[in-house]
């Protein structure tokens, strides 16, 4: 156990903008958890994203019941110190853990753990509503939330969080699909190179689909390449629009919209093949209001039977398959997900500069590294 009762912990004021600070708070008990299931996790890494921004800004985001402050932090990656004693092996200290995010209200679909699909219209998220988060130098999560992580992906795992998302939109779209019963989808297309969207390309490729993504920076750029280097066609919308995209390496059988810019959701609504999918990951906060070509989009769903579907947050499975998909992909494109990796911000107390380079949107994925990973983490920091 830490000999220090308490820790550092980066949180804002929900809806006070730009409340963002460095605090003090208690270092949490494993006994805080039920039925000797806790399990007290050394925080090694947090990745940043738009939802953090949008916390940072005021306009997202509720403290826990009873507290002023939201500890931030979602995209996590740990090593477990201690461990309740009805925890299985797989977590034993030492182990590399990812946390999910969501955790259950009240709705049938949170009693049977598919909180990621909760009709409730409040909702817990560890980092963003309701629920600490990771950014802090220790956490406390029950067993059944932990997913963990096998060695070789430890420089890579603060990026499992931001892929399970978008493995639950892509595995939605074919459970969706079976409705098809000899659905084989051929040619897919991204649009958004973020995180998510890269993520989302190398999601479908691992399916063995052949996959565009389109985005707005130039093909000649740090993110062309490497759509490339997976294999994949990028797009620089700059340069072609969703709908010659679709012409000439089209049509798409599925399409994941996570470019974060609504409009794209209509134009991609627009182009999808007959029978086809639409998948909308992007959490989109404004109130952005466009012209639609209604009627065209409409029959093309109708005449198509076309599918769009929403998808957010992540099951446990959804976690262990991007965690399966990462495996795969560190064989087949070595070095490929580090690459992601691109601006890295060293301890909480410079908080300030991890914001700065998140709204500056700096690189690809803006993460801070916490504490260096060791082979057994001492509870003492
Ligand atoms: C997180 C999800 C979360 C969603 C909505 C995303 O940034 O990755 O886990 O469900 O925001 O709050």
């Amino acid at each position: 156990m830490p000999d220090t009762r308490t820790m550092k912990a980066v949180a804002v004021h929900p809806r006070v903008a730009q409340s963002l600070h460095l605090r003090e708070v208690p270092v949490p008990e494993i006994t805080s958890i039920p039925d000797g299931r806790g399990v007290l996790v050394k925080v090694v890494r947090i990745g940043g994203c738009g939802t953090d921004l949008e916390i940072e800004a005021g306009e997202y985001g509720q403290a826990p019941q009873g507290d002023d402050f939201l500890i931030i932090g979602h995209e996590n990656l740990g090593q477990v110190v201690d461990v309740g004693p009805h925890v299985p092996a797989t977590l034993a200290p030492g182990s590399f853990v990812v946390a999910t995010v969501r955790r259950p209200g009240h709705s049938i679909y949170d009693m049977i753990g598919m909180q990621d699909m909760t009709t409730d219209d409040v909702y817990f998220e560890r980092g963003i509503n309701l629920r600490h988060g990771y950014m802090a130098e220790y956490y406390v999560e029950s067993a059944g939330y932990l997913v963990p992580l096998p060695e070789g992906l430890r420089e890579v795992g603060v990026l499992v969080e931001p892929m399970s998302v978008v493995e639950k939109g892509v595995h939605q779209a074919y459970e969706i699909q079976r409705r098809l019963r000899v659905w084989q989808p051929r040619r897919a297309a991204v649009l958004g190179a973020g995180p998510v969207g890269l993520l989302g390309c190398l999601v479908l490729r691992s399916r063995g689909l052949e996959v565009t993504c389109l985005s707005q920076e130039p093909s000649a750029s740090p993110r062309g390449s490497l759509v490339a280097e997976i294999g994949c066609h990028y797009v620089s919308t700059q340069e072609k629009s969703v709908a010659a995209a679709s012409g000439e390496l089209g049509p798409f059988d599925v399409i994941v919209e996570a470019s974060g810019y609504s409009p794209l959701a209509f134009q991609a609504a627009e182009v999808l093949g007959k029978n086809g999918v639409l998948v909308l990951v992007s959490v989109t906060g404004g109130d952005r209001k466009v012209e639609v070509d209604a009627d065209h989009i409409n029959q093309g769903f109708v005449l198509g039977n076309k599918v769009m579907v929403g998808s957010v947050n992540a099951s446990y499975a959804d976690f262990t398959r991007a965690v399966d998909d990462m495996i795969a992909a560190e064989a087949r494109y070595p070095g490929w997900l580090s690459k992601l990796l691109t601006t890295r911000v060293d301890g909480l107390e410079n908080f300030a500069t991890f914001l700065q380079r998140l709204k500056a949107h700096d690189g690809i994925k803006v993460f801070m590294e916490l504490s260096a990973i060791s082979r057994q983490p001492s509870a003492a920091s």
